[in-house]
């Protein structure tokens, strides 16, 4: 079985009294979040401190949690080096399968693979993946980790943050610009500042997870649901294949099941057999039970501290939305962070970091929400016999399967109404990365913003811009007949059709223009770099018992 690693700990020098300039930068919690978002800052230039109160990756005991990996996120670890890594080691999957009363009666293929440089969905254990960020951080010269130090105080002025760190060697004080908490759920910075998240809603519905090992198993590479599994009293069961022949089965918990009876070894070994069969041999690698409930903080930025991850909101895992959303922060936040503090970018633009992702969250509650309200309708009578009914039309009727709702998985959310977008149709969706022959689109991209001009030469009206941060491509150069066709597909543009896309460093379209205005492009390079403020995004629906925490 894997073993995680340890990381040592290291004296920190303000402990023996050397004075340090204040850190530019300071992520609190080494967790996923935290870590995609100091290696994409040390990439961007900014040098970067990473505290954490542990001095391991994921939790103690290979509890996995996270597993399913999206395409945007595979994008992202592209960008950030380490998605050649994540896929080797984990289980390619594009197909779900939804089966009720135990016969299938759905199935569905996530993504058109073939065109675009990742596929649907990943499948790694969480602490594999954080292993392999550190280590791409243990190479960054800007970056620094130090393990076994926890953030016990913290206070927000208006130069930067005084942190109070505890380290086995006892406390010290650190100073800094700006800190980023994605220290987790249970956010100890929320909690120094004063701060708790509006809570959404929350159920009482309790799932127990059990990670097995089986050897030379031959289940299919796919996301199976059971909505009403016999096996399992008639609630639902999911089951996801990992690395290291390791498979993730959550069986829904009955109202009045007993956990701690339920997660005993020989309890959780019945609910395998009586799934699978009594022939079935394997070892159970982890298990744990969960409920959830979904939150946001009001604002992701207090101060010259933001909040991002878990940490800024929580999801249901229906969807696997929780920490593919927290990467997207970390994307989101990194260039912004590292135009503030590199290129005179106004402070504002980290207000936008909070408005574009409190989008994103507020459409992983609205997701996850939808589909709790069919995996467990409750006593809300409608919505069951809504289910039922679908169930039962499915195997017949290609509209009813549709409406089989066993977790929409986690895409990209949309921006609108930033002030870093032109306001256009195409404007706000990430950029899909495209093979195009030996290359990609998202390896055309500059390292900020970048002009793709659709089109083997420059037109003469856009030889005039030009910017620091603005890289001009020229795409059809990089196109053969089958990237041609590609682009048509994926993108609906032609690789000569003339049309110019504005893309930001986190590979989201600021403008898709068939006939570019060479203005727009400086004047959406200085809105990005002084923008004006915004209306906060709607909160999700029916959102009429939201609670602060
Ligand atoms: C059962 C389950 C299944 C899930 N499945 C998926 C999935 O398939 N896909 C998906 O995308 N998401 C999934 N999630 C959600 C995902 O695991 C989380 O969203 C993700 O771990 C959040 O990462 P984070 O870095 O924000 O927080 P965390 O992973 O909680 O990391 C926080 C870090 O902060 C550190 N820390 C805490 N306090 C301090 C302090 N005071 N000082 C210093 N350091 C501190 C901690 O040690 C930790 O390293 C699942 C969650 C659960 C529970």
């Amino acid at each position: 079985m894997h073993v995680l690693p340890r990381y040592p700990y290291r004296r920190p020098p303000e402990l023996d009294g050397r004075p340090q300039d204040p850190r530019p930068a300071v992520v609190i919690g080494g967790g996923l979040t935290g870590l995609s978002l100091a290696l994409d800052l040390a990439r961007r230039g900014v040098p970067v401190l990473v505290l954490d109160d542990d001095d391991t990756v994921g939790v103690r005991g290979l509890a996995s949690r996270g597993m399913c990996w999206a395409q945007r996120t595979l994008d992202i670890f592209e960008r950030l080096g380490v998605a050649g890594r994540i896929t080797a080691k984990g289980v390619a999957w594009n197909v779900a399968r939804v089966l009720a009363r135990d016969q299938p009666v759905t199935s569905y293929t996530l993504q058109d693979q073939p065109d675009l440089r990742h596929n649907g969905f990943a499948n790694l254990q969480q602490y594999y993946v954080e292993q392999y960020l550190v280590e791409a951080l243990q190479a960054e010269p800007l970056a620094e980790v130090r393990w076994l130090n926890k953030v016990e105080h913290m206070a927000s002025h208006q130069g930067g943050v005084r942190l109070t760190v505890g380290t086995p060697d006892g406390p010290y004080e650190l100073d800094a610009q700006w800190a980023v908490a994605c220290d987790g759920a249970s956010s100890p910075s929320r909690a120094a500042l004063g701060l708790a998240p509006v809570v959404h809603d929350r159920t009482e519905d309790r799932w127990i997870i059990i990670d097995i090992t089986v050897p030379g198993c031959d289940w299919a590479q796919e996301r199976w649901t059971w909505l009403d599994a016999s096996a399992n009293g008639g609630r639902a069961v999911w089951r996801h294949k990992m690395a290291d022949d390791t498979w993730r089965l959550d069986f829904q918990l009955r109202e009045d099941e007993d956990a701690v009876a339920a997660a005993t070894p020989e309890a959780m070994c019945r609910r395998v057999h009586a799934l699978f069969g009594d022939d079935l041999v394997f070892e159970i690698a982890w298990s744990g039970v969960w409920a959830y409930r979904h939150e946001c903080l009001a604002d992701l930025r207090a101060g010259r501290v933001l909040f991002a991850g878990d940490a800024a909101h929580l999801v249901a895992p229906f969807g696997a939305r929780g920490g593919n959303g927290g990467v997207q922060d970390a994307d989101n936040l990194a260039w912004k962070l590292a135009l503030v503090l590199n290129h005179g970018a106004d402070e504002a633009l980290l207000d936008t970091y909070s408005t574009e992702r409190k989008q994103g969250a507020f459409e992983n509650i609205r997701q996850a929400r939808r589909s709790s309200r069919f995996v467990h309708p409750q006593g809300q009578a409608a919505a069951r016999l809504w289910r039922e009914a679908i169930i039962s039309m499915a195997p017949q009727l290609p509209w009813a399967a549709r409406c089989i709702n066993t977790g929409r998985l986690s895409a990209p959310c949309r921006y609108t109404d930033s002030p870093l977008l032109a306001g256009d149709a195409g404007a706000g969706a990430a950029l899909p990365d495209v093979r195009l022959g030996g290359t990609s689109l998202h390896h055309l991209l500059g390292p900020w913003f970048t002009l793709l001009v659709f089109a083997d030469r420059l037109p003469r009206a856009l030889a005039s811009v030009q910017h620091p941060l603005l890289a001009v491509v020229l795409v059809s150069p990089a196109c053969d007949r089958q990237a041609r066709a590609a682009l048509l597909r994926q993108l609906g543009v032609g690789a000569d059709s003339g049309e110019c896309w504005l893309v930001r460093p986190d590979q989201h379209v600021a403008t898709r223009q068939a006939h570019l205005q060479p203005a727009l492009v400086p004047a959406l390079l200085a809105a990005a770099l002084a923008p004006l403020p915004t209306d906060p995004p709607p909160a999700p629906a029916h959102d009429l018992h939201a609670t602060t925490a």
